[in-house]
C-alpha cells in the first residue's frame, strides 16, 4: 500500500476498493467469454471476429491488471478466487451457448454497454477526490467505447451481406 497514497484520498476508500473489485470481476468474465467466444464463433467473417474477439480478451486482461495495481496501492485485497467473479460482477456472463456470430456478437456488444455504465460511474465517483483512479476509468473507458464500435461494426456488415443477397 501507498501511505500517501491513501492519504491523498478524497472518496471513501472501502467504497472505491469495492467499486475497483467489481470491475475486476466484470474484467475477468469478460476476457473469460470473449476468449471462448474466438474458439467456438460459427458464420459468416468468422476469421475476421475471432479475431477481433480475442484481441478484445487481451485488452481486457490487461484492464484487469490496472484494476489489481490500484486496488494494491490503495491498501485494498483484489478478488482472490474465481468464486467472487460471479458474487461481485456488474455485468454478468453469457455463455455462448449459441455459437452464431451474431448471437455472440450481441452477447458482447451487451457486455460493452454495460462496461461502459460501469466506468462512467467509476468517473463520477473519483472526479473531485480521486485523480489517478479517475484517469485510469478514462482510460479504459475509451477502450470500452472503441470495443462496442468494433463490434457494432461487424453486426452492420452482417447485415448488409443480408440485405445484398
Ligand atoms: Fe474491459
Ligand atoms: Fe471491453
Ligand atoms: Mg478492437
Amino acid at each position: 500500500m501507498g501511505t500517501k497514497a491513501v492519504e491523498i484520498l478524497g472518496v471513501d476508500a472501502g467504497k472505491l476498493i469495492e467499486m475497483l473489485n467489481k470491475a475486476l470481476a466484470d474484467e475477468w468474465l469478460a476476457y473469460y467469454q470473449y476468449w471462448i467466444g474466438a474458439a467456438v464463433v460459427q458464420g459468416p467473417m468468422r476469421g475476421a471476429v475471432a479475431g477481433e474477439l480475442m484481441e478484445h480478451a487481451e485488452e481486457e486482461l490487461g484492464h484487469a491488471e490496472m484494476l489489481v495495481e490500484r486496488i494494491l496501492q490503495l491498501g485494498g485485497t483484489p478478488l482472490l478466487t474465481p468464486q467472487d467473479w460471479y458474487k461481485m460482477t456488474n455485468c454478468g456472463y453469457e455463455a455462448p451457448t449459441d455459437p452464431y456470430i451474431a448471437v455472440i456478437l450481441d452477447q458482447n456488444v451487451k457486455g460493452e454497454q454495460c462496461a461502459i455504465e460501469t466506468y462512467k460511474e467509476m468517473m463520477a465517483f473519483t472526479k473531485d477526490g480521486d485523480p489517478v483512479t479517475y484517469t485510469m476509468a478514462l482510460e479504459i473507458l475509451a477502450d470500452e467505447i472503441e470495443h462496442e464500435e468494433d463490434l457494432q461494426a461487424f453486426v452492420d456488415d452482417l447485415e448488409t451481406l443480408k440485405k445484398r443477397r
